[in-house]
């Protein structure tokens, strides 16, 4: 499938669609699948197929138009209403999906509304995706918002390869089964061609929960590489492929004069202290309030702590219409208050706490000054964060402290300071033993974190992914 026209589908496209002096104008997004996809996109003269993010106002034909000339690779638009984002974006996959799939029951709302909307707004996406493609194209959906495409798109009579990646976790059969669509979405699966997941655990959750819940499926091998399903005369490959990030490009950056004076402006203000950071978006998936109580026992426990330490977190607004992360934020403020007057002196503050995203030099100044990362999710399919830290921890001298729950941690969990983020005490220890870890065992951590981020990066997460689809083994 290498001369296959690839086209990508994901929930949202990889863009941002502004007015700037009264004329509308589209900038091309910055994440890490994007960097990763773009190239190939552009080299198979591909299409993007998403949600663009914004009302019925701009006009995305013209602008769309402009960005293929400019960027070498064509966009298409699947619209959303209001009430479509309510339902299937903010109701099915963020307060369905999203909490069962992080192990999270108690946050999951089940409602037959929001699945309803979620099929509706999957079958417009298979709409576009068929009324766009051929026959010799390859379709790579992306993630758990797209989960029914494949199987739309099989129902419309389509007969191109299809691929899906899924980007957070896959949780075990027992806590699958609650879900009241759970061989919908498991069939929907099995219609792909190949589904990926991240780590080895979520692509056997997923092979454990289709035979329990689908008997009439056969496991024909079981490899290292892949797992072949055979299901309704058809093979599906299983496999699972890591995400990453473009080392390269967060290394050299990194190291830019202008990261420099921000990493020494930065450090500055903090007054020679250890910084310990932590970033992520507001999400109760990503352990926050539990880290800021491991702090919390940390001071209590080691007074050498006291003045010499201060934990910097930062915390990207995101999902903030969903009734639960409105809670979280407020229990941020309260523990964060909570805690700095109990500990704080004059001239010492243990925790600052912001509440919005970075500009990218001041992000990379953030890992490339800081001590210590405190990457402790409660679950997380992948973490970028805790790989973007090794990368522009240039200095080599950075120590990672990372949720064994993290995706990430199958990878970089050797050399890390691996903790269970439920583990109040035991994170606390691992805060105090990175802030004492001599500086020859902190070069010799982070270089082989940085080896490992280096060879493993987003371009070889691509090429497996791609690979897997076309040399697979031949069955019988
Ligand atoms: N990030 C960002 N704005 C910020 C800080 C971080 O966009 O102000 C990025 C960060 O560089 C990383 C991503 O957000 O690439 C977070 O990815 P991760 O896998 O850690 O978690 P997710 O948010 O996808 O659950």
């Amino acid at each position: 499938s290498d001369d296959k026209r690839l086209v990508v589908v994901s929930n949202r496209l990889p863009i941002a669609v502004g007015e700037e002096a009264g004329q509308w104008r589209i900038k091309p997004g910055s994440g890490g699948l994007v960097t990763a996809l773009a190239p190939v996109i552009k080299a198979r003269q591909g299409l993007w197929i998403g949600w663009p993010g914004c009302g019925e106002g701009p006009p995305l034909d013209e602008l769309f138009d402009n960005f293929g000339r400019e960027q070498g690779y064509r966009l298409a638009a699947v619209p959303l209403s209001e009430e479509e984002e309510e339902r299937y974006y903010r109701g099915f996959s963020n307060s369905a999906l999203w909490p069962l799939f992080h192990d999270l029951l108690g946050n999951c709302r089940f409602r037959g509304d929001d699945w309803q909307t979620y099929l509706e707004v999957n079958r417009r996406f298979a709409d576009v995706v068929a009324s766009r493609t051929g026959e010799d194209d390859l379709v790579w959906v992306q993630d758990y918002q797209l989960i029914m495409v494949g199987a739309q798109l099989r129902e419309l009579g389509l007969r191109q390869k299809l691929a899906f990646f899924l980007h957070i976790p896959f949780p075990t059969h027992d806590l699958f089964r609650r879900l009241p669509w759970n061989r919908e979405i498991l069939t929907a699966l099995l219609a792909y061609d190949l589904v990926g997941f991240q780590t080895l655990r979520d692509r056997r959750n997923f092979v454990n929960s289709a035979i329990a819940l689908i008997p009439e499926l056969q496991v024909e091998r079981r490899q290292r590489a892949q797992t072949l399903i055979r299901y309704q005369g058809r093979i599906v490959r299983v496999g699972h492929f890591p995400i990453s990030i473009d080392f390269a490009e967060f290394n050299d950056a990194a190291r830019s004069q202008e990261v420099a004076d921000a990493a020494w402006y930065l450090h500055e203000n903090l007054e020679g202290r250890q910084v310990m950071l932590g970033v992520d978006r507001l999400d109760y998936t990503k352990g926050i309030p539990e880290r800021f109580r491991a702090f919390e026992r940390a001071l209590e426990k080691y007074p050498d702590l006291h003045r010499n330490i201060s934990l910097l977190q930062v915390v990207v607004p995101s999902r903030t219409q969903v009734p639960d992360y409105q809670d979280l934020k407020q229990t941020l403020d309260r523990l964060s208050g909570r805690i700095n007057s109990r500990f704080g002196e004059p001239g010492w503050i243990p925790i600052h706490y912001v509440f919005r995203s970075l500009e990218r030099t001041q992000l990379l100044a953030h890992y490339r000054t800081s001590e210590i990362a405190l990457v402790t999710p409660l679950r997380d399919g992948m973490n970028l964060v805790a790989k973007e830290y090794c990368a522009a921890s240039v200095e080599n001298n950075g120590v990672l402290i990372l949720s064994e729950f993290a995706g990430a941690a199958d990878q970089l969990g050797k050399h890390a300071l691996l903790v269970n983020p439920y583990d109040v005490e035991g994170t606390a220890d691992a805060m105090h033993r990175a802030f004492t870890m001599p500086g020859e065992e902190r070069r010799r951590r982070m270089g082989m974190l940085r080896t490992q981020v280096r060879r493993y990066d987003v371009h070889h997460w691509v090429r497996s992914f791609l690979g897997a689809l076309s040399t697979g083994t031949q069955l019988p």
